[in-house]
């Protein structure tokens, strides 16, 4: 099918990318690409899959209770309608085929094995429910009672009531029809019926295959969206690099990991020298500019999978270290530092030298429970405020201090402090 790229589609894609979204993220450039098939990159495809199935779940599990409500009231029906011994036959098929794929769907539903199983579960119980349902049709046919209905509801179930993704749908749905033209063939049914019957049935495959394809695109379209403003809202705007909001959630979370896994974490707030000077001497617009620059060099310097940088403030950036003991820290501050010397930014107004500079105070804890991680940012900006005062272009990394830290006190007592460097 074809990928639907004009303006008033739900699946338009470039006109859905918020301002400011990150170029770089990967649902903006799924939703610039396209995604022709009903497919994303593997990476976004399974993060897709697992968030639809666990959005699907309470409506499959009240839709699978809806799927015995109309079995038990089929069978209902036929018991009054069709002759003892016929009754007999379809209920023991009703045993046999429905009740366990009723019975495992509804527990796995509210097992811990249904993000793992259910697809495939369904994929393989579904057209077998359908083929028995097409039989139970043939067979009250062969006794002059029309139940292609059931059919059609089956193929209705299956492609919007079970949580199936549209390739899956259509597979199983076209095997319940194939089922049913086997069955009625086998059964020699009047041709007639089989024709029409078959032509009932293809019509609802149509529908359903168009209706179901359309809701996945916007599905797909959705969760791209929703994935790129979350992540949008959680980037800085100038830089590209994640925001104060993000560098706060991910605080509290690394922090309470930390004193689980009882590893140590590191914070080191890297600010820019005479940073005032540069806009005032190079223009706000190159100062936008070197930010960006310094922004993306210290994303480079701080790679491991947990780390995490952030413009903290203006001219201040935080990088989150988890695991990290002092030698570590130590490592990644010079880096940062080489990193941005190797930038070479001119900075004419400097009072300290030709090229642009930063500061970088880190802190360097053992996270333990019933203390916050308000004194941890305090040490960092505690040791970032030393290397301001020791001459600017320089390191502090506190760790010790931590100890004797008195959290909301900064800096009353500048005779009292002392920086480990
Ligand atoms: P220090 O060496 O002590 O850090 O001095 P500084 O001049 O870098 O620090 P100060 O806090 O006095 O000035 C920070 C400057 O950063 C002032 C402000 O104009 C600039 N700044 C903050 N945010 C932005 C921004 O988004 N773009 C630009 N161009 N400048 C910014
Ligand atoms: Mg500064
Ligand atoms: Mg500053």
């Amino acid at each position: 099918m074809r990928d639907d790229s004009s303006p008033s589609s739900p699946a338009t894609p470039r006109t859905r990318i918020p301002a400011g979204a990150p170029a770089d993220s990967p649902y903006a450039l799924q939703l610039e690409r396209g995604f022709p098939g009903l497919r994303f990159e593997p990476l976004l495809e399974e993060e897709f899959r697992q968030v639809f199935q666990a959005e699907s779940r309470p409506q499959i599990r009240r839709n699978l209770w809806i799927a015995l409500v109309i079995v038990i009231g089929f069978s209902a029906m036929t018991h009054l309608v069709l002759e003892p011994v016929v009754n007999l036959l379809m209920n023991k098929i009703r045993l046999v085929m429905f009740a366990p794929i009723l019975a495992l769907g509804l527990v796995l539903v509210r097992s811990g094995l249904y993000q793992r199983y259910y697809p495939i579960v369904c994929q393989v119980s579904a057209p077998i429910f359908g083929a028995g349902v097409a039989v139970l049709s043939v067979i009250a046919a062969g006794h002059g009672v029309n139940l292609i209905s059931t059919v059609v509801i089956m193929t209705i179930f299956i492609y919007f009531m079970l949580g199936m993704l549209f390739y899956a749908a259509l597979a199983s749905a076209s095997l319940v029809t194939v089922s049913y033209l086997f069955a009625a063939v086998i059964a020699r049914l009047d041709p007639a019926v089989i024709v029409v019957d078959v032509g009932v049935l293809l019509s609802a495959n149509v529908i359903g295959a168009i209706v179901c394809y359309t809701l996945e695109r916007t599905n797909r379209t959705n969760f791209l969206e929703e994935q790129l403003l979350i992540e949008t809202a959680s980037r800085d705007g100038l830089t590209g690099i994640h925001n104060r909001r993000y560098f706060d959630d991910h605080m509290d979370r690394i922090w309470l990991q930390a004193i689980r896994d009882q590893l140590p974490v590191a914070l080191l707030l890297v600010d820019i020298d005479h940073f005032k000077a540069y806009n005032d001497f190079c223009g706000h617009q190159a100062g936008d500019e070197c930010l960006r620059r310094v922004a993306r060099s210290l994303t480079r310097s701080a790679r491991r999978p947990l780390d995490v940088t952030a413009r903290y403030g203006g001219e201040e950036f935080a990088i989150v270290l988890y695991d990290a003991g002092r030698e570590h820290v130590e490592e990644v501050a010079q880096r940062i530092q080489a990193n941005i010397q190797s930038l070479a930014i001119d900075h004419p107004a400097s009072p300290q030298g030709a090229r642009l500079t930063v500061s970088i105070g880190a802190a360097c804890v053992q996270p333990v429970a019933g203390r916050s991680h308000f004194g941890f940012i305090q040490l960092a900006d505690e040791a970032l405020y030393a290397a301001k005062e020791r001459g600017r272009n320089c390191v502090v990394i506190m760790d010790k201090e931590y100890e004797q830290l008195s959290t909301g006190s900064f800096r009353k007592k500048p005779s009292d402090r002392r920086s480990a460097g």
